[in-house]
């Protein structure tokens, strides 16, 4: 039903308002949520959150997308937390579900496998639905096309910090595409042939690549073997227009064709992370270092002195995983050495 797709719109008396409720400036934004009509105590416990330490001082509209219609209960308590208007949408089928031209019993034999090695959502199809539809669809969305920035909410996460300067505002005067507040290593079972795909796209199609690009962070011999450093997307502050780009649409088009988004387990964090690292200037890709930030099992608390006090966070400077072992942080920071 082409309606539902268009969603349904609630406090749209705030839709459109060119100033935040504090009167700066806004940028053409939205705050994007995905989810199950069964986690809407989690989707409440990330509004509340964002609500509280930023959102109530901007009104940003929010967008919520699921592959199901959402049902009453969630559009109305959902409505009932945010200062802005507030959408929620169907996807469109074809953006959501394994397409016909992949071989559903190669793709069981796989997940057969990869259960039997123990895997994250190893048998899951649902989950490769989702991978996929981050990693080259969400953008297509009609209610999409209005916007040029997105900030990626996920349900059950937490905000630990105020955010009293506008991210998106930030992003926007310092030329930046690709936002994140955390970076962690890849399963490399869930991936074993996506490198060797990324260079062979980036082999056929060089003008792509950017100078002075971000592989440094990927790769420790120049781009031959992946590191498995990738942006932890479930956090994202970006630009639509670069995914909605040639670079990015022929990257994805490539990948999508091999299948590994449902041969293996591709995970749209590492194929964002990548292309972004690849097709982006490296000072195109920020660090949101004041947005403390959690998503079981790791949280992001600002690092940089004063900045827990400035911005009133609640997490804990010590425990946050930057420099933790499994943490990328120090191979992002190594490129701007
Ligand atoms: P994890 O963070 O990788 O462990 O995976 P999550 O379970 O948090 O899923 C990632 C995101 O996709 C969250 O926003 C979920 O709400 C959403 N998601 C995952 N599977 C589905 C699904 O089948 N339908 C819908 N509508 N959302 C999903
Ligand atoms: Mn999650």
């Amino acid at each position: 039903d082409p309606k539902l797709i268009l969603g349904e719109t609630h406090n749209s008396e705030y839709a459109g308002l060119p100033v935040g409720f504090n009167g700066t400036r806004r940028a053409n934004a939205t705050l994007l949520m995905l989810a199950r009509n069964n986690e809407l105590e989690k989707a409440k416990q990330s509004v509340r959150d964002l609500e509280e330490k930023f959102n109530r001082q901007f009104g940003y509209p929010w967008l919520f997308l699921n592959n199901v219609p959402f049902d009453q209960q969630f559009k109305e308590e959902i409505s009932a937390l945010v200062s802005g208007p507030v959408t929620f949408a169907l996807i469109p089928p074809q953006h959501w579900y394994q397409p016909d031209w992949i071989d559903e019993e190669k793709a069981s034999e796989s997940r057969d496998a990869m259960v039997e090695q123990d895997i994250i959502y190893a048998g899951s199809v649902s989950y490769r639905n989702m991978c996929r539809f981050n990693s080259g669809f969400f953008y297509r969305h009609p209610l999409l096309q209005q916007y040029k920035w997105y900030w990626r909410v996920e349900p059950d996460v937490h905000f630990h910090c105020v955010v009293d300067e506008d991210p998106f505002l930030y992003m926007e005067e310092h030329n930046k595409v690709y936002g994140f507040t955390i970076t962690l290593l890849e399963f490399e079972k869930t991936i074993p042939t996506l490198w060797p795909a990324v260079k062979a796209f980036a082999e056929e199609n060089p003008q792509y690549v950017a100078p002075d690009n971000a592989m440094g962070y990927l790769s420790e011999d120049g781009g031959d073997t992946y590191n498995l450093c990738h942006f932890w997307s479930n956090f994202e502050i970006a630009n639509m227009d670069f995914w909605r780009g040639e670079a990015y649409t022929e990257f994805f088009e490539y990948l999508d064709a091999k299948g590994g988004f449902y041969y293996e387990r591709w995970g749209d964090a590492p194929v964002h992370s990548i292309a972004a690292a690849l097709f982006l200037r490296k000072d195109q890709i920020h660090f949101f270092d004041e947005i403390g930030y959690e998503h079981h099992p790791f949280t992001h608390c600002p690092h940089t002195p004063g900045t827990i006090k400035k911005k009133k966070c609640t997490c804990r400077g010590w425990r946050s995983f930057d420099y933790q072992a499994y943490s990328c942080m120090r191979k992002w920071e190594r490129i701007f050495k």
